[in-house]
């Protein structure tokens, strides 16, 4: 569906009558189609203010509504529903109704960045999506989703080890998401890896899958970064007005 087309009334407020004559007049089926009234109770004046206090969503307040990055969206072009545009709409009208009719899509979002390149307004629509859904998670209106599961297990490596393996990182990922570690598409890359890549690169590979190298002397680093996120998700947390463990 065209972003132009995206419509606030909702099919059940949608009301038609089999079969209805009024004075006469035969107006049966779509003729006595009407809209039952909507009064909205449920804005969430902090809403905007809530997301822009998150990681990535800090620029929300400048979108004037072009819809450059719902055209130029990857996850829109094959879902018409996941729409960046009409979410940064919504978060900044305070319809946090409407929102959560979305919570199970926005977190599909794959960071490609190409409507932070069409942005003209320099809004950052990715960090805005990864905001409103760390926002939709953390006020538990949903459940971790799996890509903020892959982004735990991803920062957790680097924060651990100074360095990234992606073998460790998609394993410690299904695993967490209780999904097979043996999947057609991994092992059909991995022969594809194989074949194309020269030995010793390939050797290195798997040295480091099995003996996990790190940084050396990163472990200053480590406290530091440890230090930060600590810091980080208390700050998260009381912008939202949530409890903040060890506050009291
Ligand atoms: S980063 Fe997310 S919202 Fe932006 S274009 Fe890519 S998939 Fe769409
Ligand atoms: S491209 Fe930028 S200004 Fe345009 S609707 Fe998206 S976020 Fe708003």
């Amino acid at each position: 569906m065209p972003i132009h087309e995206k419509s606030l009334i909702r099919p059940e407020n949608l009301v038609t009558h089999d079969e209805l004559v009024i004075d006469g007049v035969d107006v049966s089926g779509h003729w006595s189609t009407f809209i039952r009234p909507r009064v909205i109770t449920d804005y969430n004046e902090q809403m905007q203010e809530e997301i822009a206090a998150l990681p990535g969503g800090e620029f929300i307040h400048r979108c004037w509504q072009c819809g450059s990055c719902t055209n130029s969206c990857t996850v829109n072009a094959v879902n018409s529903d996941f729409n960046p545009r009409y979410w940064i709409y919504l978060i900044r009208m305070g319809l946090e109704e409407e929102l959560l009719r979305d919570k199970d899509i926005i977190w599909q979002c794959v960071s490609c960045n190409k409507c932070t390149y069409a942005c003209p307004r320099d809004v950052n629509p990715e960090g805005v999506m990864k905001a409103t859904a760390h926002w939709l998670e953390l006020k538990g209106h949903t459940e971790k989703k799996p890509s903020m599961i892959f982004d735990e297990a991803f920062s957790e490596q680097v924060f651990d080890t100074g360095k990234i393996e992606d073998g460790a990182v998609l394993r410690e990922f299904f695993v967490r998401t209780k999904q097979p570690l043996f999947q057609d598409w991994l092992i059909a890359l991995v022969r594809g890896l194989a074949s194309r890549l020269p030995v010793g690169l390939l050797m290195k590979l798997g040295l480091a899958t099995l003996f996990h190298p790190r940084t050396h002397g990163w472990g200053r680093a480590r406290a530091a970064i440890a230090e930060y996120v600590k810091e980080r998700k208390a700050a998260d947390r009381q912008a939202l007005g949530l409890h903040v463990q060890g506050a009291e």
